[in-house]
């Protein structure tokens, strides 16, 4: 039994999501829900330049593999728009058209048959043209994210907010647009409130829900590289998620996009709202009692599983003292003893092997638990002479190094002194 299973409050029910209604992006063989009861989802954007085909559709099914559920795609000129009406049939998720400053881009990319688009009120700024963009998506039956951007802030509010950038500003903006669409009875609408300053930009999401039940779209934006990038992103979208705010993400990186998909799949996983479909690799930090160079096998094993899409907590222990104590609730996992490995499942002792196949044989066991099952993996095994073998490892390292590794009581011993000279 996991942590999960004994704590049902640290399930997804730790973080009751408020109420949003849900729009769908109406793919013919893949639609996908956002809002409501729907699952939260992973969205990026692509890199290429939409005109090249076949270029967008690599990075769209790489998106895809990685965890997207929904990409979008920028349509900035004619020949964006004409790439996406190849894009959309041969895309496996549903595909945002980009728009910024033109609202004839709207229109094309709606004919060129996209299942949502992202208008920017910042810059498209008439209401004619944006009221005639909602009334073209509404006949369509294609939603329109609204997506405000504290960078390209409408320039009245900008001012009417003393020349600053603040939440009210973001949720005016937002709200500005919604009369527009109200106006022609469109309703089929995700928003987002997107700064590249988290406190701004957890505010605003705040400020917005608590005066719209249209879903949201959660992001950071201009990140910039990780590993800052994605701290700056999660910050902001993993406050949000806790507190129940949030139906789609997207991680704004400065980095190949299928990073973008990788974290938000991550994040969502970690936190325990959507199941679990990648592995999770965890390690111990590592201390004075350790037998291994931890980093080394951690990142050798996180190489060995980046192309197995494993649904299991795998664990890297430095020692046998604590690691599978410390590991138990792990699916499996590998600990140092003495020039040895010593594998565990869920805590219990499984195998003994030696110290350069501990990677090895960690993908062996986690491929052959994912397809049969714990009990069936500890059943191949004699658990009781793994168990002797580790308890003999284990007292030989205590005997060794202490109860103390680290030398904590020596070094108190001789602050004493210090103090006492
Ligand atoms: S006690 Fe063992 S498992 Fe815990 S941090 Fe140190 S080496 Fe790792």
């Amino acid at each position: 039994m996991d942590e999960q299973q004994r704590r049902p409050d640290l399930g997804p029910e730790r973080f009751p999501r408020r109420k949003t209604r849900q729009i769908v992006l109406r793919h013919p063989t893949n639609p996908v829900a956002v809002g409501g009861d729907a699952p939260i989802t992973v969205q990026s954007m692509t890199t290429t330049k939409t005109a090249d085909v076949d270029g967008t559709l690599a990075q769209i099914y790489a998106l895809a593999g990685a965890g997207a559920e929904i990409v979008r795609c920028t349509c900035n000129d004619k020949e964006a728009a004409i790439g996406l009406a190849q894009i959309v049939p041969r895309s496996p998720v549903p595909i945002v058209a980009d728009i910024h400053h033109q609202y004839e881009m709207a229109l094309a990319a709606l004919e060129a048959g996209v299942h949502c688009l992202r208008l920017n009120p910042g810059n498209i700024r008439k209401p004619e043209q944006i009221k005639l963009v909602a009334q073209e998506a509404k006949d369509r039956g294609v939603p329109i994210r609204i997506g405000v951007n504290g960078g390209s802030l409408h320039p009245d509010l900008y001012k009417k907010y003393g020349d600053k950038i603040v939440p009210e500003a973001l949720v005016e903006s937002a709200q500005m647009e919604l009369a527009y669409f109200d106006e022609v009875g469109f309703e089929d609408v995700k928003i987002s409130v997107k700064a590249s300053n988290v406190p701004l930009m957890i505010e605003s999401y705040r400020q917005l829900s608590e005066v719209t039940d249209h879903p949201l779209h959660l992001g950071v934006t201009e990140a910039g590289p990780p590993p800052a990038g994605i701290l700056k992103a999660t910050a902001g979208m993993a406050t949000l998620l806790s507190e129940g705010i949030g139906d789609t993400i997207r991680y704004s990186l400065t980095a190949d996009p299928v990073e973008e998909a990788r974290a938000g799949r991550q994040l969502l996983e970690a936190m325990g709202l959507r199941e679990r479909k990648g592995l999770d690799l965890i390690a111990c930090p590592s201390c004075g009692r350790a037998e291994v160079d931890v980093i080394e096998i951690a990142e050798r094993a996180r190489d060995a599983f980046a192309d197995k899409e494993l649904p299991l907590q795998i664990a890297v222990m430095g020692c046998v003292v604590n690691g599978p104590g410390e590991a138990r609730d792990a699916d499996l996992g590998i600990a140092a003893g003495k020039n040895k490995g010593h594998l565990f499942v869920k805590g219990i002792n499984a195998a003994v092997v030696p110290e350069d196949e501990m990677v090895s044989t960690l993908v062996e066991w986690a491929e052959f638990i994912a397809e049969h099952g714990t009990d069936a993996a500890l059943a191949r095994v004699d658990t009781d002479k793994a168990r002797r073998e580790a308890d003999k490892d284990r007292a030989a390292l205590l005997a060794e190094q202490g109860d103390d590794a680290n030398a904590s009581e020596q070094r108190v011993e001789l602050i004493h002194k210090k103090f006492d000279d």
